[in-house]
């Protein structure tokens, strides 16, 4: 069999004595890949990373790494034997050094005898903090310090790498060159990565993996692409703020119908019965603005988000619709105007609950 680089199986984690984290099981397949645990605020997230790197213990399941056992009811290694290091959540930076020492401290740390060495020079080049080496962290911003102690958790490349939000503070405008430029460096380097975040484009972006936390368990563990198209849960679709469900009657191999839209077509990814009512997820860019529609809804708001509008649209049964419309789009409607949506609806996966 297989084994995988970390797995954790029915873990209860805990903090202050109490679950946070119920019976969690999730792995990292490979060495090098990067995992990405999303949740909301207080869930319990940090309680993981802490329990990986052994500062809290476990009395259910366990976590191996390697295929080596370090935590379980009847063995914990030691955090400072684990080789995982733990980037904390806020600016851990020693106060009385400079950045540049505070960053030296991960070399010093670096027990790998991995062939592929990063050079402090070229991590504080890739996260652009050359500016601030002599100066103490009480004179950088934020986001400076964020990235001054993403430098120092790479430089000791340890065989796992925990980072709690790591680019939380950073800029928006600076945010995504610095995920492209962490993501290089986590692949070349081939460093085991569990990043929490609150940013599910940020985790979609860096993780081969996503664990999603709600209701004190892993709700959903799976890769990017069907954690976004395919939730498993009306929890997780609410998380991920994807859409609105809408009552729905299904008619069809290939076909449901709603009050208020009208027959809806496409394929579902699960198979439902004909007759099932279900609760449809509809996205904003599921539905086609169309002038020429008799399937006209009221515009109750109007965002403009840059390269799109998103429109709310009211209809006979009150529900809101949330719907993109480029904002190349020659005319715009206003509040209490109508609105056409193209008939019939298309939907590519047909998500229902
Ligand atoms: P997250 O990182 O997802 O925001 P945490 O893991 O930090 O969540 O915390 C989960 C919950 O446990 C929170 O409600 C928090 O208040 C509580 N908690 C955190 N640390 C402790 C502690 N040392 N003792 C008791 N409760 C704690
Ligand atoms: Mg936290």
């Amino acid at each position: 069999m297989k084994n995988n680089f970390l797995e954790i199986k029915n873990v209860d984690f805990k903090i202050g004595g109490k679950i946070k984290v119920k019976n969690a099981s999730f792995l990292i397949e490979n060495e090098g890949d990067t995992l990405c645990i999303l949740g909301p605020s207080g869930i319990g997230k940090t309680t993981i990373l802490r329990t990986i790197a052994g500062l809290e213990e476990i009395e259910k399941g366990y976590i191996k790494l390697n295929g080596k056992l370090i935590s379980s009811k009847d063995k914990h290694v030691e955090p400072e034997d684990r080789n995982i290091s733990l980037a904390f959540q806020d600016n851990s930076l020693f106060p009385h050094y400079t950045v540049e020492k505070n960053i030296l401290l991960g070399s010093q740390r670096n027990k790998t005898k991995k062939k592929k060495k990063l050079s402090f020079k070229k991590i504080i080049h890739m996260l652009d903090i050359s500016k601030i080496l002599k100066k103490y962290p009480h004179e950088i911003s934020a986001g400076e310090a964020q990235r001054a102690s993403l430098a120092r958790s790479l430089l000791t490349q340890p065989d796992l790498l925990l980072l709690d939000e790591p680019l939380s503070n950073v800029d928006q405008s600076f945010k995504e060159e610095i995920q492209v430029r962490l993501k290089k460096i986590l692949s070349n380097l081939k460093i085991t990565t569990i990043i929490v975040t609150h940013d599910s484009y940020e985790a979609f972006y860096l993780g081969n993996k996503c664990a999603i936390v709600l209701d004190g368990q892993i709700k959903q563990f799976d890769d990017p692409y069907n954690v976004y198209h395919f939730p498993n849960s009306i929890e997780v679709v609410n998380f991920l703020n994807r859409g609105i469900l809408i009552p729905a009657k299904v008619t069809g191999e290939n076909s449901l119908e709603n009050e208020d839209l009208g027959t809806i077509k496409g394929n579902f990814i699960k198979h439902y019965a004909k007759g099932s009512n279900v609760q449809l997820l509809l996205q904003p860019e599921d539905l086609e603005h169309d002038d020429k529609s008799n399937l006209k809804l009221e515009v109750v708001d109007r965002k403009f988000r840059g390269t799109n509008f998103i429109y709310t649209l009211k209809t006979n049964s009150d529900l809101l619709i949330p719907v993109f419309v480029h904002s190349h789009h020659e005319h715009q409607h206003e509040a209490d105007e109508k609105f056409g949506i193209k008939r019939p609806i298309n939907i590519d996966h047909i998500v229902c609950f």
